[in-house]
């Protein structure tokens, strides 16, 4: 769908069909349409003018008539863990964050693909994983959450996320890092419960997993929500991507507490909807659960938590704490975490430790910028 006449399209938030259309709409041949998605997506152009080979009179008309959303990066902070922290400038002066982590990868996360049995080099190669914003703050609520605190400002378009993926690639290649596309994975866990935009999201997906543009594989993007039901339900269907659910309590009575989206789906009601998730191969669904001190991190609380996923197909990813000065929540430190990570494994439940990363320079989860918002 176009947009209505008078506002000009963003050209970075239209899929392939919609280019076509307003090319041959335009009088040029078939053929620019694919040009102009490669330029967009593939080379993660920043510009009209850039797009040289485009004849002169066409990159006109597409000015004059059209617009091209484009972050630039306002801040950069980089973490002695190598973690760099963006923050980026939406056209409209807002603030969103992405967050860049180089690892070692010994593929745990990786499925074998069907028939490889795993091979060797797979196992060895550097994953580069971005962390995207969906939105400028958040409306959910969570009270250990420092987006939460800002409230919602608005929804990012398709193409200011999938943007994110090209300003960072970007950057990265004038760090000497080889390719025009560095980044190998992504979360959807910046700013925003991307669920709530999801329309957004998922048209940021398709752009970002088209084999013109930047060709991510399905098995390396995984949206994290807070539990939205419907929603994951139609995300199941209508995506391939993975989903990560942000669990955090063992009962309502604690979840509701840190977040409100429990009043409306309760842990019973996430839970249905995760076990009727579509899963094939390597699609399997991650619990997230942030460890907070004294408050979700005992034994009884892991007890509970194996007890809730008994029979499920699933695997937790356990996050220790970012402290927000303020929010009033605190990391129960190394030892309870890995405690608590026994207690479930004991149980038959396979638990991973989330590293924190970049905590030096506040990039961790749940500590993406706020401050510096225009009002
Ligand atoms: N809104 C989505 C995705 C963004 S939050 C969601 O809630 O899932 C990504 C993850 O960071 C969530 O699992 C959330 O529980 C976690 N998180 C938020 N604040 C945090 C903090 N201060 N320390 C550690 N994890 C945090
Ligand atoms: Fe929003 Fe996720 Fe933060 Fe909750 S944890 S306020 S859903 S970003």
């Amino acid at each position: 769908m176009l947009p209505v006449a008078g506002t000009r399209p963003d050209l970075r938030s239209l899929s392939l069909d919609e280019l076509a259309l307003l090319v041959s709409g335009m009088g040029a041949e078939p053929y620019r349409a694919r040009q102009l998605f490669r330029w967009l997506h593939q080379r993660g152009a920043s510009s009209i003018e850039e797009m040289t080979d485009l004849p002169r009179a066409f990159r006109q008309r597409l000015a004059d008539e059209t617009r091209l959303a484009t972050l630039s990066i306002d801040a950069v902070q980089q973490s002695s863990d190598g973690t760099r922290k963006y923050r980026l400038r939406t056209e409209d002066g807002k603030f969103i964050e992405a967050v860049y982590m180089p690892e070692e990868s010994d593929d745990t996360e990786e499925e074998p693909a069907a028939g490889r049995g795993g091979s060797g080099d797979e196992h060895l190669r550097l994953r580069r994983t971005l962390c995207v914003s969906t939105q400028v703050g958040c409306a959910m609520g969570c009270g250990f959450c420092m987006t939460a605190t800002m409230g919602l400002l608005r929804n990012l378009s398709a193409g200011e996320i999938a943007d994110q993926v090209y300003r960072v690639n970007a950057d990265l290649r004038t760090l000497g890092i080889p390719g025009e596309r560095a980044l190998t994975n992504l979360v959807y866990m910046g700013m925003g419960e991307p669920l709530h935009n999801y329309a957004n999201v998922k048209r940021s997906l398709e752009l970002l997993l088209h084999e013109e543009g930047a060709h991510f594989s399905q098995r390396h993007i995984t949206v994290s929500t807070s539990g939205l039901v419907p929603a994951i339900d139609r995300f199941g269907e209508e995506t391939s991507v993975k989903l990560a659910v942000s669990l955090n309590a063992t009962t309502d009575e604690q979840r509701e507490k840190l977040m409100p989206v429990d009043k409306k789906w309760n842990i019973a009601a996430l839970l249905q909807a995760v076990r009727r998730f579509p899963s094939r191969q390597g699609r399997r669904v991650t619990f997230e659960y942030v460890l907070l001190r004294g408050v979700n991190d005992s034994a009884e609380d892991a007890a509970r938590l194996a007890k809730l996923l008994e029979g499920m197909q699933v695997k937790v990813n356990l996050i220790p704490y970012n402290e927000n000065p303020g929010l009033g929540f605190g990391d129960p430190g190394a030892e309870r975490v890995q405690a608590f990570r026994k207690e479930l494994t004991s149980r038959g439940v396979t638990a991973m430790i989330r590293k924190n990363r970049g905590r030096d320079i506040a990039a961790a989860c749940g500590q993406l910028a706020v401050a510096g918002q225009p009002a």
